[in-house]
């Protein structure tokens, strides 16, 4: 389990995230994930920490500060898999003000556990990839004992039942769902799940080329916003909100909460400044240091330069 950030999030701004699952386990092995394949392939729920121990870990981390927009439940594996869930959100309810975020790709919302901790979550951020079984399984890879008809009547019910924030996210592929049609087959989904907004999303980060999975144009993003109609937002660029002088912070150890960082998604220079308040020329102190210890790289692509872990273990020089 780790605590990690707070960082910047494109779509809900600071985030305090939370990792509940072990690096990789997930019942999907998504095509443009930017961990790379899926380690563990499962749909059996489990106690991976006590709540105590990640409880504890949030209040240390939020005791050092900077203040987060939200405490997002995410990270390196699907946190549906978390066994308890429910009771965690409760816990962390209770720590702050800042809204439990639950990011899930929603694909255990038929067991009924989970779509109970689903409710629980302030702000809820299902996925929706595709609109039929062929798409998700090949944009997904599911594990072979779920079933996509059930996870979209899941979905659509839970997300309908939900008394908080709903933010859809659609990610699409190039070639592989960004056609008109395959958005259609997306949109008639979406029109009966409850949300308040649909985020529009494309695989810019890497390693995702690696693996098929290719960012769409931009045309592609304004047809699809058209087709998913008003509440429907192309997401490119960090969203900042509403920070002030007052929440600028020093990390105790700036260079272990970097890595830490680049260990759950490719940052570029800005990204890393931004989540850790740190002039340019102090983060290219620390990216050059942890490059002179072989622990990051930098993928040179065109939507820039992104610095991301080399390695899956946290520890630290
Ligand atoms: S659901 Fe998320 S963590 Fe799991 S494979 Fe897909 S992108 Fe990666």
């Amino acid at each position: 389990m780790r605590i990690y950030g707070p960082v910047p999030s494109r779509r809900f701004g600071l985030s305090l995230g939370v990792d509940i699952v072990p690096h990789k386990t997930c019942p999907l092995d998504c095509i443009y994930c930017q961990l790379g394949e899926t380690d563990c392939l499962q749909i059996e729920s489990e106690e991976f920490y006590t709540v105590e121990e990640i409880i504890a870990d949030v209040k240390e981390a939020l005791a050092e500060g900077p203040a987060p927009d939200v405490i997002t439940l995410a990270g390196s594996g699907e946190p549906g898999l978390y066994s308890r869930l429910g009771e965690l959100i409760d816990e962390l309810k209770k720590l702050s003000d800042a809204p439990v975020l639950l990011i899930t790709n929603a694909v255990l919302l038929p067991n009924p556990d989970m779509a109970a901790a689903a409710l629980k979550a302030d702000i809820l951020a299902p996925s929706l990839d595709a609109g039929d079984k062929e798409t998700f399984e090949r944009i997904n890879k599911p594990h072979p004992d779920l079933n996509f008809d059930k996870i979209v009547d899941a979905l659509i019910r839970v997300t309908n039942a939900h008394p908080g924030e709903v933010r859809l996210e659609v990610m699409l592929i190039k070639d592989i769902n960004d056609d008109r049609e395959s958005i259609e087959k997306i949109a008639a989904i979406a029109r009966q799940i409850k949300c308040d907004r649909i985020d529009i999303n494309t695989p810019v980060r890497p390693p995702v080329p690696e693996r098929g999975a290719l960012p769409c144009d931009e045309d592609t993003l304004a047809l699809a916003k058209s087709i998913l109609g008003p509440k429907a937002v192309p997401i490119a660029t960090f969203e900042k909100r509403h920070r002030t002088p007052a929440q600028k912070h020093e990390f105790n150890d700036v260079d272990k909460n970097v890595r830490e960082t680049l260990m759950r998604r490719p940052c570029t220079l800005k990204d890393i400044c931004d989540s850790h308040n740190l002039s340019e020329a102090h983060a290219q102190n620390i990216l050059k240091r942890l490059k002179d210890a072989d622990m990051i790289q930098a993928d040179f692509t065109e939507q820039g330069t992104f610095y991301r872990s080399k390695g899956k273990n946290s520890t630290l020089l």
